[in-house]
This record gives structure tokens, sequence and C-alpha cells, in this order.
């Protein structure tokens, strides 16, 4: 392939922010030519293992080739209809593909959209139609999407909610459990019973919101007595349970959902990213009755549900049937585990290695010391991973987390070598 010369990531990074909005974060100072399952290669025609997968979308790899076909003979075929005027059957047949597979000993119903935050946007309209309540309830270091009620359901000022408010009222933050951090399931739950004594009446409340492992929250694994706990004030007071499967779903956790791992099943769950592999869709899956609260009317939107995503999604189903990607998802976290609590026995700033599937991530301390979260040398680890051919992002309220979202397709030898780079980048920084 012919390169152009002047198109170096530093010239291309100028023209970014003379043009770009400064608003719009870049983790790395690198311009994308070519991607492949998990490696890409820059403009300049460097070579990188992707350990990001654009934020939690490519549990398939980059252009996965029966994503591709998918896509390409949807094009052949028509692009948009909107499917509130001409409806198609691949939507009809994702909604039975995700019903199915959703939790929960009951009829559930489906409804597409096109990005996270509208996913999110819409399980709220859809509790709040049905309960004919308006309070919400979500956690500390939730992070839910950039829309105005997302950001509200945010549980993170900086960088996400500064400036941008006031949000949509009628939103509360309970404690999410943080044993790590000093906060017990026990604290968690009477948070919650504790906003429905000073802040809003139980019966008020339409839902609460709750990530199955946060994400950008920093990969704090939701307990099982937790939600166990949560769904028990739920049913007490007619309390619908949402979950926000956007980053845990699509098999990043070794199942499809997290929440299947749950011994409760949500009313409703939110998903995007991972279920198309690259394409912009998004949905709500849920329990029947509460789907079809809204009147006829009262959801969807222009691009929502998009063939070409309904498309790419069920191809995606279908990768993950040929491939067994379940389980590959459970192999690569276990990959990742040992590999990482290898690193962390030769570096005391790691001071936790967790994972649920293959999410999977660890958490960095000034000398080991659990008071002490170290964004500094996370961003300097990132950084110099980055040099050495290795994509990682970080997140978690003190920005102290490396967080590991490789597709789930990429083979054991492409692991091992950015474990290895991993690996080499804190040796560097010692
Ligand atoms: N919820 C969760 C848990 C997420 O991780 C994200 C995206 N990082 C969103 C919601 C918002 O999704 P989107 O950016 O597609 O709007």
């Amino acid at each position: 392939m012919q390169r152009d010369p002047l198109a170096t990531n530093a010239a291309l990074m100028a023209r970014r922010n003379a043009a770009v909005a400064r608003g719009v974060g870049q983790a790395h100072e690198i311009f994308v030519a070519r991607a492949r399952n998990a490696e890409l290669w820059d403009v300049e025609g460097r070579r990188y293992i992707d350990f990001a997968g654009g934020i939690a979308v490519l549990n398939t790899g980059h252009c996965h080739p029966e994503v591709i076909a998918a896509v390409k003979s949807q094009l052949e075929l028509y692009t948009h209809t909107c499917f509130q005027v001409l409806a198609y059957e691949p939507y009809v047949e994702l909604a039975e593909r995700l019903n199915a597979l959703a939790p929960g000993d009951f009829a559930k119903k489906s409804l597409f959209l096109s990005t996270g935050a509208e996913a999110i946007e819409n399980c709220i309209k859809i509790a709040r139609a049905h309960t004919r309540r308006a309070g919400v309830i979500a956690f500390t270091g939730g992070y839910h999407g950039r829309t105005l009620l997302t950001l509200g359901l945010t549980g993170k000022v900086a960088p996400y909610k500064s400036g941008f408010g006031p949000f949509p009222g009628e939103v509360f933050h309970a404690l999410f459990p943080n044993e790590l951090h000093g906060i017990s399931v026990a604290d968690a739950l009477v948070s919650v019973e504790t906003i429905l004594k000073n802040d809003i009446e139980a019966d008020r409340v339409a839902a609460f919101i709750v990530e199955p492992v946060q994400g950008e929250g920093g990969f704090y694994i939701a307990p099982p007595a937790f939600i166990e706990g949560l769904k028990k004030i739920a049913d007490r007071h007619g309390i619908l349970l949402i979950a926000d499967e956007i980053q845990t779903g699509a098999g990043r956790t070794g199942t499809w959902f997290a929440c299947e791992q749950w011994t409760v099943a949500p009313d409703l769950i939110a998903t995007a990213k991972s279920m198309a592999g690259g394409f912009p869709i998004s949905g709500v899956v849920g329990r029947a009755e509460v789907m079809d609260a809204a009147a006829p009317g009262g959801l969807g939107g222009t691009y929502a549900g998009s063939p070409i995503g309904c498309a790419a999604a069920l191809a995606v189903l279908k990768v993950f049937e040929d491939e067994q990607l379940l389980a590959r998802s459970r192999a690569v976290g276990a990959r990742l585990i040992a590999g990482l609590q290898r690193i962390a026995q030769a570096h005391k700033a790691i001071g936790d290695v967790r994972g649920l599937g293959a999410m999977v991530a660890i958490e960095l301390f000034r000398d080991g010391n659990l008071a002490r979260p170290d964004a500094e040398l996370t961003k300097r680890v990132v950084a110099e991973a980055a040099r050495r051919g290795l994509i990682l992002l970080s997140c978690g309220t003190h920005g102290n987390v490396i967080r590991v979202l490789v597709p789930l397709t990429a083979p054991d030898a492409l692991l091992d070598e950015g474990l290895r780079i991993l690996a080499d980048s804190f040796a560097a920084l010692q």
C-alpha cells in the first residue's frame, strides 16, 4: 500500500488540533491506517497490538471477515428505510436472538437504537412509562454516557460532567461496593436505603441502574451479594433493575450478558459496543410487559436499529457460535490474569489484578500502598507501552487502572506478546 509521506502522526495531530473541538479527547497521538483482528498499523507504518478494542467494541476483532461480508451484502440490498417507516427482517431476527439470550424466566422484547447512551436513555424512558414513577438510583463511579440524562446518571464529575449541568432531576447516587477502597456490600446497600429515607420515597423510584462490572469507573465487579440485596430492595418497592451491559456485554465477561452470572434477572438490559463488531447499533432487551409500556411512536429514531447494524450484529452472533467465543473469553481472561499476576509479582506498584472473563484490569498504587492510587504511573505505563507497540486504556475514578479489552479472537501468541510489552514497559519505568 502506498503511504502519503506527509501523513505523519504529528502532522495529522496538528491538523486535528486546529480543526477538531478540544473537548473530544484522544488517548494516543496515533492515526490509524488499517486494522485487522487484534493488530493495527498507523499512518507511518508502525504496528501495534490492540488491547483497547475501540473501548470494548471489538470482541470479534477488527474487520472480522464474516462481519464485513454480512455488511457488504446488506449494503447491496438497502442501507436505510427507517424501521418505523418500512420494517426489515434483520431487526426482528436480532430482537428474537437477543430475547432468547437474555436471562430471566419471562417473555422478553427488544428495541434497537444507535449509541450506548441512547440505549440507557431508552431504559429510563421505558422504566418511567411502566412504573409511572420518575426517580432513578445510579451508583458512584458508574458511567452511562455523554447525553445530559446519562451524564446525570454517571457517577464521576471530571471530566465527564464538568461544566455541562444542570442535569435532569430525580437522579440519585448510592455507593457502589468496592472492598479494595473500603466500601463493603453492606455500606452500599445501606446507602440505597438512606436515599429512600432522605431523598425520595421508594414508591417514586422507577429503577436502579447498575453495571455488572463498572467499565470507565475502574473494572470493579459488582459482588453477587450486592446484586441480590439490591434486587430484594427493588422487589419490596416495585422498583425495576436495569443492567447497563454496554461495556460488559457481547461475551466480554465469559457469558453473552454478564448478568447471566447473577442469581437474579434484571428487568431491562442495555447493550451496544461489541454486539455489532464495530458498527453503530445499541439496544434494550427486557421483560415484555415493561418493554411494551411505551405507546407506539414513543420509542425509536431515524437511524435506530439500522439495517447495517442489524446485519453486523447477526454476523457477530454467528461468529460467537462458530468460533466458540464465550469459552474463548474465559480462556483469554485466565491467560491475561496469569500473565498480569506474573508482572505484579515483579512490580509492587500493581496492587490488584482482577477480572470477570476477559474483562481484566490491574490497579496501580504508589509503593503498593492501597491508600495512594497512582494515576501518574498509570499514564506513564500506558504511554510507554504505546511507544513499544501496545495500545492500552486506563480507567477508574482515581485514574489508576489499566484495563484490557483485547479482541477475544486474538491468538494466544499475540496475548503473550502484549503481556511481554507491558512487562517491559513496567521494567523500563522502574
Ligand atoms: N454505559 C457504559 C457502561 C459504557 O461503557 C458506555 C461507553 N463507554 C456507555 C454507557 C455509553 O455508550 P456510548 O458511548 O456508545 O454512548
